[in-house]
């Protein structure tokens, strides 16, 4: 189309931050460096005042009214050095996004003289605006959880999160105060309150698993370790404002592809384009001064896709950081003049993106749980904790299933690029070893021949060695890329979490999940154990059996894109939820709502239903909100251009006519387009109907029944609307196609 000459410039380049003496800082010099950390602090704060804020972070006694005073005085000064003039609580409603609201540290003392009011202006900041705000937070989605005349929420500080500051306008900064969301009964609103919850009952079952196993070990704490891999794709911003698909839905919703996109393999890892370089790199430098510790960039496999991850960390700062991240890219990408998009599908046709969660388990002296040692057949730790993982799944996969359903993700799920509806774990040929070997009370084949340990780069057949290029230690593991959820060398891989989403609910879900399952271990333990005074290796291993056995159908190593998958798995009992509304209603279900309720205590039973509402209910308008954008691009837009063209075919075909030129070539294309044109409008007036018909049953009925409808007659309608959209870009001439075409979204940056 003609938009081509939209293409925005992105020439910015920014300043690496210098010492002194002229040399560039060291990245360890610049990280944190906008951080409140605990040094800053313990820096900033009397001692004993310290000392009192370490034992309410532990969660052993409440923060005090000095205490917070005297923190709040401290990083308010802090702030304000940095630029700050407002505050802020930051928080993580369930609108999948963050929610911020500034207040400016500006008040004004009233002092009444004799001879009137005198004003003085100060700059104050409380420890109880540190501690906690009522942003007049009404219109956050609550599922029924408040009603509007009683409408409180409030935001407490997550002490376990440090406070920043951010670049503001014109050069000032706003302080963030990481937070809770919650109601006046203090049930959760917000994505994070579950999470941090689900840490410490999982924290618990952990400790007193371990502590079973190695009475000596004393473990006080357990937490869980999250690494987060953003996938995004990045547009030219002109061209994306000339989309109102992009900026109404986040994904196109017509475009065909072009001729070459992802099929030569060549952007994976390829070359970064050096303006999305640029956009990241700026990126890179904003998350060190935040102390986010961003470790890899690289190119996706569709045109335009990239990604980036961190070195992980404790799961609820990860969360914070993920999302940081996401809002700083946001507005970085606007400075190059780029658009990211975070979508899970934006176009279809290539691959979509997605947020791969790495999850662990560390004890408080940093030892990895899941990590399998030299020898994890005689690791019972390491196999009890594998085998809860497994257990959590077997029992609970609608429920991760669940947790990242969307509109958005429906789209990569199970498409060749992205795990299926059917959960499953992948471990690898060393664990499966390890597993059966000890199921078959058997040897264990040898794992330590030098090919097992070592890839030969001088290839299997002839056994050289190429100069210049060392053996290398082999992974424990190899890679199966289809897995929803795979074991990756010491933490498990859990890849159907969409791009677009916080990582908070998928990851308390499988905390909760998992904490059920390390329980339900301990007790078979314990009944081993009897009246033992501790458990025997022998114990150990009945019980490692026993699970070995019962978790052995949620294992698949296999091709879980393939048909057979699919069969096999209805074979082996394993739940296959093939869309959105239907995993929702799980949430509901018996046996996941005991679990996530009286068995861990994590949600309520309040907050489960108002959690099912605002799913389901997002589910309807998401699709809604497409099918009337979808309106407004083929009524508005396509559908004219169509108009547009055949009217300038037909006027050139009979003005040819009249000079007894041959015009059998436009009027074979004007042929070509009837029925295009025909078929697209045809569908286009379903699309209406539909619409109209969804919107109305959703005033009165169930929210679930009402996601089911969406899913069920919105969907494919919008689906052949696109069709015939698409076939009609394929014939129209460019200069008529109102909209920028995928090779200049995806191929222009
Ligand atoms: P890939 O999976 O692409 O090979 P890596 O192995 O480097 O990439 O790890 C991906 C992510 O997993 C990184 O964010 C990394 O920090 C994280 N990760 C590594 N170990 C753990 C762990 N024990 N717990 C949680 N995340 C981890
Ligand atoms: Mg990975």
């Amino acid at each position: 189309a003609l938009v081509a000459a939209a293409t925005t410039s992105g020439k910015r380049e920014i300043e690496y931050p210098r010492k002194a003496d002229g040399k560039p800082k060291y990245p360890s010099e610049i990280y944190g460096e906008n951080v409140f950390t605990l040094k800053t602090m313990a820096k900033a704060l009397p001692k004993p005042i310290f000392a009192s804020f370490l034992k309410q972070r532990r969660g052993r006694q409440n923060l005090d009214k000095t205490t917070a005073d005297s923190i709040a005085h401290a990083v308010r000064v802090w702030a304000m050095d940095r630029g700050a003039t407002h505050y802020t609580h930051w928080f993580q409603p369930q609108t999948g996004t963050t929610a911020e609201k500034h207040d400016a540290f500006l008040s004004l003392l009233s002092n009444f003289t004799p001879g009137g009011e005198e004003v003085t202006p100060i700059d104050l900041f409380s420890g109880s605006q540190l501690l906690q705000s009522e942003p007049d937070a009404s219109s956050f989605p609550s599922g029924g959880m408040r009603s509007t005349f009683e409408a409180r929420g409030y935001t407490i500080w997550d002490t376990s999160s440090s406070m920043y500051v951010q670049r503001g306008p014109n050069g000032t900064s706003i302080l963030y105060i990481p937070s809770v969301f919650i109601s006046y009964n203090g049930d959760a609103l917000d994505e994070k309150t579950g999470l941090l919850r689900s840490t410490e009952v999982l924290s618990r079952a952990a400790c007193e698993l371990v502590n079973l196993l190695e009475p000596e070990a004393h473990v006080g704490h357990v937490h869980t370790t999250l690494g987060t891999e953003q996938e995004f794709f990045l547009v030219d911003r002109a061209m994306y404002a000339l989309r109102q698909d992009l900026k109404i839905t986040g994904r196109t919703l017509v475009g065909q592809l072009p001729p070459r996109h992802q099929q030569l393999e060549d952007h994976y890892f390829g070359r970064i384009p050096s303006r999305v370089m640029r956009a990241i790199s700026e990126l890179e430098l904003e998350c060190l001064r935040l102390g986010i510790p961003i470790k890899t960039r690289h190119n996706e496999v569709a045109p335009a896709q990239f990604e980036v991850a961190p070195i992980f960390e404790e799961a609820s700062v990860a969360v914070d950081h993920n999302l940081l991240t996401m809002d700083v890219l946001h507005k970085v990408a606007h400075r190059h003049n780029l658009r990211v998009l975070y979508h899970e599908k934006p176009f279809k046709g290539v691959n979509g993106s997605g947020k791969h969660c790495n999850w662990a388990i560390a004890t408080d002296r940093g030892e990895n749980l899941l990590d399998p040692t030299v020898r994890p057949e005689t690791n019972y730790r390491f196999i009890l904790f594998l085998l809860a993982v497994l257990r959590a799944l077997q029992e609970h996969a609608p429920l991760l299933r669940l947790s990242i359903s969307s509109s958005s993700n429906e789209h990569r799920l199970g498409a060749q690029e992205a795990p299926p509806g059917i959960i499953s774990a992948f471990l690898g040929d060393q664990l499966n070893e390890v597993l059966d070997a000890i199921e078959e009370d058997r040897p264990l084949k040898n794992f330590s021949v030098p090919q097992f340990q070592s890839i030969k780069v001088g290839g299997t057949v002839l056994d050289v060695k190429v100069a210049g290029l060392p053996h290398i230690a082999r992974d424990l593991t190899d890679r199966n890329r289809t897995s929803p959820f795979a074991f990756t060398g010491n933490k498990f891989e859990f890849r159907a979490v969409g791009s677009k989403q916080s990582p908070s609910f998928p990851v308390a879900v499988l905390n909760c999940a998992v904490t059920a399952a390390v329980r339900e271990i301990a007790d078979a333990l314990r009944e081993q154990m009897g009246s033992k005074p501790r458990l025997s290796d022998e114990d150990k291993l009945t019980v490692i059996r026993k699970y070995i056995t019962l978790t052995k159908p949620v294992r698949f190593e296999g091709d879980n894109y393939s048909a057979e998958w699919v069969t096999e798995a209805e074979r082996r009992g394993l739940p296959n939820i093939r869309s959105a509304p239907e995993a929702f209603a799980y949430l509901l279900k018996e046996k996941h709502m005991t679990m996530l309720t009286r068995t861990t205590g994590i949600f309520s039973e309040g907050e489960l239903r108002s959690r099912y509402h605002i799913l389901n209910e997002r589910y309807a308008k998401d699709i809604i909100i497409e099918a009337e954008t979808l309106k407004t691009i083929v009524g508005q837009q396509i559908l004219p251009a169509a108009f547009e063209y055949r009217k300038s075919l037909a006027e050139s075909a009979a003005a040819l006519k009249t000079v007894a030129v041959d015009c059998d070539p436009e009027v074979e294309i004007l042929e070509q387009l009837a029925p295009l044109v025909a078929t697209l409008q045809k569908e286009y007036r379903v699309l209406v109907d539909v619409t109209a018909h969804i919107v109305a049953d959703g005033e009165s009925g169930e929210a679930n029944a009402h996601a089911q409808a969406a899913y069920d007659q919105l969907v494919p309608v919008i689906a052949r609307v696109r069709d015939a959209a698409d076939e009609l870009e394929a014939t129209v001439a460019d200069k008529y196609w109102p909209l920028p075409k995928y090779t200049e979204l995806l191929l222009t940056i």
